[in-house]
């Protein structure tokens, strides 16, 4: 249901639905923690062994442009992607020495009309929360 609609978006964007972003995006509904770009080019390449991994990011970045994929650092030195989806508003624990992350449900902003504390010129689209720490099994 997702993957429909994003094709859907996707063409009312005029935006070519490739094989290769069919398949993207088959990847990062399927993903269950936000991928490197690195990651996604490697699954990427079971199914297009020619492709190269400057498409895999270009069209990460296209991507992103459109909404569809939000970009996320987690303060490794790679940025991260997921798809956005608009009903599942959540922020991310980060290990900071296994990278592994879990969703965390809880928004610092919940239930504050962001828009009423910025300058009145400024509108809001987004925002970013990230918490750090270590999991269980690096603290042992
Ligand atoms: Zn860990
Ligand atoms: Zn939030």
């Amino acid at each position: 249901m997702i993957y429909e609609s994003i094709l859907e978006q996707l063409s009312t964007q005029k935006c070519k639905l490739t094989l290769q972003r069919r398949e993207l995006l088959k990847i990062l509904i399927r993903a269950k923690t936000p991928l490197a770009a690195r990651e996604i080019y490697d699954r990427m390449m079971k199914k297009y062994p020619s492709m190269s991994f400057d498409t895999v990011y270009r069209n990460l970045s296209l991507l992103q442009d459109l909404h569809i994929v939000n970009r996320l650092d987690f303060q490794e030195g790679r940025s991260r992607y997921e798809l956005n989806r608009t009903q599942d508003h959540h922020h991310h624990l980060v290990c900071l020495k296994c990278g592994g992350t879990w969703k965390l449900r809880a928004c610092p902003l919940e239930g504050i009309n962001i828009n009423n504390t910025v300058p009145e010129d400024f509108k809001v689209t987004t925002h970013r929360f990230e918490v750090f720490g270590y999991c269980r099994q690096c603290r042992q």
